[in-house]
C-alpha cells in the first residue's frame, strides 16, 4: 500500500507504555476533584494525564496506522453522506499489554477489538507480529485489513446493526465492510499495490476461527466459531470488495 506522504488521522490515541493504574498522581487527583467541584468532567484531566506521553509516535508503524485510519475516515464520511447520514469518526487506541476501555479491562490476548460503549478501536501493535509470524499473514495490507475490520464494527454500531455479543453474521459483515473500504480507498487514492488484496484475503483467512484454533490448539472445533471460517471470511471480504454500495453487505455472505 502506498501510504508515505499521505494524510494522517488525528484520531489515534497512543497509550503504549502507559501504566493502566496509578498514572494519576496526588496533584492530579486534587486537580480532578477541584475540576469536578467546578462542574467539569474530571475524566478530561484523567484522560489527558494518560494520553499525553506517547512512545515514539512517529515511527513508520504508527504513521502507517494513522494513514489507514484517515483512509477509513475518507471512505466512510463519503459513503455515509451518500445515504444522507453523518459518520462519527472513531478513535483508535494503541496500547501495550493491558488497556482500560468502557468495555472493561482488556489484555492483548483478546486481539484487536472494538468497544461500542466508547466507540473506540483498541489495538496492541504487537498483534501484527503474531499476524505476520504465527498466523502467516504478512504485508502492510494485512494490517490495514485488521483496522478496516474493526472500523467495520464501528460502521455497524453507527447504523444500529451491532447487536449485543458477537455472532458469525456480524463478523462476516465487518469483513464485507472492510472489503468495501479496500475497493473504495483504491478508487479514491489509487493507493493499493499489486498483492495488497491478496494480503488482505490471506489475513482474513488467517484470522478465521478455524485457523486461529488450529494455531492455538492444533485442532478445530466448528461449534465454537464466532468469527466464521477462513473460507467464509475471504468470501465476505471479496463480496465487499466487489460491491458498488456498502449496503450490499447487508446480506449474509455465507448464506
Ligand atoms: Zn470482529
Amino acid at each position: 500500500m502506498q501510504w508515505r506522504g499521505r494524510r494522517e488521522s488525528g484520531n489515534v490515541v497512543d497509550r503504549r507504555g502507559m501504566k493502566t493504574m496509578g498514572t494519576l498522581g496526588g496533584g492530579g487527583i486534587i486537580l480532578a476533584i477541584l475540576y469536578a467541584l467546578l462542574g467539569g468532567d474530571p475524566s478530561a484531566i484523567v484522560d489527558s494525564g494518560r494520553e499525553t506521553t506517547p512512545v515514539n509516535t512517529n515511527d513508520d508503524q504508527t504513521r502507517f496506522l494513522r494513514v489507514v485510519l484517515a483512509d477509513t475516515e475518507d471512505v466512510w464520511n463519503r459513503a455515509f453522506q451518500a445515504v444522507g447520514r453523518t459518520y462519527q469518526e472513531p478513535k483508535l487506541v494503541l496500547f501495550s499489554g493491558r488497556v482500560q476501555s468502557a468495555c472493561g479491562m482488556a489484555s492483548s490476548a483478546v486481539g484487536p477489538f472494538y468497544c461500542p460503549g466508547d466507540q473506540r478501536l483498541y489495538l496492541d501493535t504487537d498483534f501484527f507480529q503474531q499476524l505476520a509470524g504465527k498466523l502467516g499473514a504478512q504485508g502492510d495490507f494485512a494490517q490495514a485489513y485488521v483496522i478496516a475490520h474493526e472500523v467495520g464494527h464501528h460502521v455497524q454500531q453507527q447504523l444500529g446493526l451491532l447487536r449485543q455479543g458477537s455472532s458469525v453474521a456480524t463478523e462476516l459483515q465487518a469483513d464485507c465492510l472492510a472489503g468495501y473500504w479496500a475497493r473504495s480507498t483504491q478508487s479514491m487514492n489509487q493507493s493499493l499495490e499489486p498483492g495488497d488484496v491478496e494480503e488482505a484475503m490471506n489475513a482474513a483467512s488467517s484470522v478465521g476461527d478455524d485457523a486461529l484454533q488450529q494455531a492455538s490448539q492444533g485442532y478445530v472445533v466448528p461449534d465454537s466459531f464466532t468469527h466464521g471460517s477462513s473460507k467464509q471470511r475471504m468470501a465476505a471480504f471479496r463480496q465487499g470488495f466487489e460491491a458498488e454500495d456498502f449496503r450490499n453487505c447487508d446480506t449474509n455472505p455465507a448464506g
